[in-house]
């Protein structure tokens, strides 16, 4: 069982919260010309800012903001002088990391300690990565240079349309907004509607960057807003993380225009342990892997794959180790599991629950004390799983893991491509020729092992299948925001 620990909640006494927000267009906050909507806190339900809803009319401010942003001053500048302005975003990002990591996770319900200590350093570290490249982007690639390899830099796309999800609202705009603006886009992005605010910040921090007007727009709204973004017709590229279901309307909407599309989505993950693999570290690796971020991740590892002679030894220890996460306040600094973003996420978990249970898997919850308000749920395993189950198919998107097994690598192999998805994996043994093998048969963009939920700037993330195509990070997340 867990310790008793005081509670050590971290301060909000750092945050400067308005109680309204409105647009953040050509570098200034403005009105926006339809209704608004309230941001939640999903751990208390507390109300923290009414936020301005984008209409069909502010889309088109944004777009026409960012296109006179590009056509006059972006790209034209040298890229060395793009990357002034990278860099000193990521200076002033570290600089506020404490500040954005508490409204991160007050506005998203994901613990301090993870929005501290692995959002907050990645989104500088992405902005960081991608300033280095700005003035280098004819070395990215020999084959992008449009002159015959004279060196002169490749293109920029123009005005990049970006959507991106609740999960990790900062690191997701980092992951777009940091490539398209090296490569010398502007862009116009739209957050998701629970989690707006961090993104409003970063208009502030645009501002206190003193980057040109209009280069950054912050649209917020529901998914009528991201809609009429991805149609407008002056959009060059479009850019979205988000459901299978939405990424599948969005390319249907950009067929046959001249838009150039990205699209990351969904993931039901095969984290594979054989029977060799250190089990201890690989019982933090499937914690890590399904309870992060309350397993609200394009990458979890929400199907655990076990070799049968292991099976037991691992269940034991695994639930011996889902009984000290504590599941609570995500402001307090102990807090492993946060709140479910929202009512309707949590109501997607629940009902998968319940199939599951129907289809006649079993049910395990860590024994844990929720809060009376706001949006939760324990951390979660079902065995007796087998491949046509519902929750082995589909993504829960929360902190419910299904646990399958099997004999032989091949069999392993099998079921773990046996999915319409092909974003991650992870692989636990002490062999590295099987590593090397099952890396190989594996149809996952990012395969992890002996780790899980590894991100760096450098490495290029994205899937195969219906979890999208482009990739973004490292060299290859230039690509997506070049003319080649
Ligand atoms: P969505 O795909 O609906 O949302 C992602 C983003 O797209 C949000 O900003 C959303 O706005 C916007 N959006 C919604 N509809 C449209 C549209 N027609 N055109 C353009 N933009 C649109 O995901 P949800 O947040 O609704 O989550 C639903 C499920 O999707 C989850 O249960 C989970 O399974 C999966 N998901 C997967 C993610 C991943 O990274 N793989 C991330 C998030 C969700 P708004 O939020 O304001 O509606």
């Amino acid at each position: 069982m867990a310790f008793e620990y005081a509670p050590a909640p971290e301060s909000r006494a750092l945050l400067d919260l308005a109680s309204t927000y409105g647009l953040f267009i050509g570098g200034e906050f403005v009105d926006g010309s339809g209704s608004s909507f309230k941001s939640v806190s999903p751990a208390t339900e507390e109300v923290l800012a009414e936020i301005a809803e984008a209409t069909e009319v502010d889309v088109d401010r944004a777009v026409g903001a960012a296109r006179r942003a590009y056509a006059r001053t972006w790209s034209r500048m040298p890229g060395s002088e793009r990357a002034k302005y990278l860099y000193r975003i990521a200076r002033i990002i570290s600089e506020r990391s404490r500040e954005l990591a508490v409204l991160e996770s007050l506005d998203n319900g994901k613990p301090i300690r993870e929005s501290r200590d692995v959002d907050l350093p990645l989104v500088s570290a992405y902005f960081f990565y991608y300033a280095g490249w700005a003035d280098k982007l004819e070395y990215a690639s020999p084959s992008w240079q449009p002159d015959g390899g004279r060196g002169r830099a490749p293109a920029p796309l123009g005005v990049a349309a970006q959507i991106i999800p609740w999960n990790f609202p900062l690191l997701m705009l980092a992951w777009k907004i940091a490539p398209a603006l090296a490569c010398g886009n502007t862009v116009v992005l739209k957050p998701a509607e629970t989690t707006a605010l961090t993104a409003l910040y970063f208009g502030e921090i645009c501002q206190q960057a003193d980057l040109p007007p209009g280069v950054v727009n912050i649209i917020t709204g529901a998914g009528e807003t991201g809609r009429a973004l991805v149609t407008h017709a002056d959009v060059d590229k479009v850019a979205f993380t988000g459901s299978t279901e939405v990424g599948k309307e969005i390319a249907r909407a950009v067929a046959g225009t001249k838009k150039s599309l990205t699209l990351e989505l969904g993931g039901k993950a095969a984290n594979i342990v054989f029977d060799d693999a250190p089990i201890d570290q690989a019982v933090e690796g499937i914690v890590n892997g399904i309870f992060f971020n309350q397993g609200h991740v394009c990458c979890a590892g929400s199907r655990l794959l076990v070799q049968e002679s292991v099976f037991d030894d691992v269940m034991v220890r695994l639930k011996r180790r889902m009984r000290t996460l504590r599941v609570g306040d995500p402001l307090d600094k102990n807090t492993d599991v946060g709140a479910i973003n929202s009512p309707q996420q949590l109501a997607k978990i629940r009902e998968l629950s319940a199939v599951g249970e129907a289809e006649g898997a079993e049910r395990w919850s860590a024994p844990c004390e929720l809060p009376d308000r706001g949006y939760w749920f324990p951390p979660t395993v079902f065995t007796g799983v087998s491949q046509a189950h519902r929750i082995a198919r589909e993504e829960i998107f929360g902190p419910v893991l299904s646990v399958l097994t099997f004999r032989t690598p091949a069999e392993a192999v099998e079921k773990a491509n046996n999915t319409p998805f092909g974003l991650s994996a992870g692989v636990w043994t002490d062999k590295g020729s099987l590593i090397l093998w099952m890396a190989n048969e594996l149809r996952a963009g990012v395969v992890w092992a002996n780790t899980f939920n590894q991100f760096d700037p450098t490495s290029p993330f994205g899937g195969y299948k219906e979890s999208g195509y482009g990739r973004e990070g490292g060299r290859h997340g230039l690509e997506a925001y070049l003319a080649h």
